[in-house]
């Protein structure tokens, strides 16, 4: 059982940011989902946030510190696509995509950070993906904004080590969520092929994940990248 902590999970009334603030739920611990719309699961409280927006963003930690405390555990799950192919990518389409996966985890950590400071103690999880190593045509934009995730959780590790606070990355591969749902069968029959697991992953097999490593258990793990992928993008 691992110490009951304060957690803010952005992105958490759907998909993966949802089953990952009912996992820490299930767990014991405090739970605080920000969301643009929706709510997060039952027992966790929800804050309005566009992760694109400083302001909305402070305003969602001063709530979640005045009802739940200082946040302890952030997961920086938010996150959009635009795919296109690089000829026909707009500027737009690009900073969009870098400025929500990006530039929104940036944001939440900023601001997570001047607790977990104080506290000495805080556990950083960005959630980035199997492409922003592996690469991905139609993609540019998001796995970019995904492998810049990984310079970021390091240098944090580098930053802020001695602090008690660790920043890692779980990359997860295809999972079955809206995001995927909106891919043409003949495309998700092609990726099946390609994941030695064969098969997409549930919200859950991630969920499980997010909360060990932010848990008491890997206390000494920081700066790592952990595939939960079914296999695709070993060695990436
Ligand atoms: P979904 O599309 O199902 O959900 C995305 C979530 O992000 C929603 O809660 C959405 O809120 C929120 N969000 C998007 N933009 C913003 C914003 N500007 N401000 C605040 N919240 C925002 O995605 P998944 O659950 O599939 O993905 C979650 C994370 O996992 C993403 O970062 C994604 O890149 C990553 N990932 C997903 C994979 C997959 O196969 N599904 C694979 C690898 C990584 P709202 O409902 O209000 O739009």
């Amino acid at each position: 059982m691992t110490t009951p902590r304060t957690v803010l999970v952005t992105g958490g009334n759907r998909g993966i940011g949802f089953a990952i603030a009912e996992e820490f739920l299930a767990q014991g611990h405090r739970v605080a989902v920000t969301a643009r719309s929706g709510e997060g699961p039952e027992g966790s409280l929800t804050v309005r946030a566009d992760v694109t927006d400083t302001a909305a963003v402070d305003a969602a930690f001063a709530e979640v510190e005045e009802k739940l405390g200082p946040v302890e555990v952030v997961v920086a799950n938010a996150g959009i696509t635009r795919d296109t192919l690089l000829m026909r990518m707009t500027e737009e389409d690009f900073d969009a995509v870098v400025d929500t996966n990006l530039g929104g985890s940036f944001r939440v950590i900023k601001r997570a950070s001047k607790n977990m400071l104080k506290a000495r103690y805080g556990r950083i999880v960005l959630i980035s993906s199997v492409v922003g190593l592996y690469g991905s045509a139609g993609q540019v934009n998001y796995a970019a904004s995904k492998a810049g995730l990984v310079g970021m959780a390091r240098s944090i590790t580098r930053e802020l080590g001695a602090r008690g606070i660790t920043a890692n990355v779980v990359a997860p591969g295809f999972i079955e969520t809206d995001m995927t749902a909106e891919l043409p069968e003949t495309q998700q029959a092609e990726y099946k092929r390609n994941i030695p697991a064969g098969r997409f992953a549930t919200p859950n097999e991630v969920a499980k994940v997010v909360a060990w490593i932010a848990g008491d258990d890997a206390a000494y793990i920081s700066g790592a990248v952990i595939p939960v992928d079914g296999g695709l993008g070993m060695g990436h």
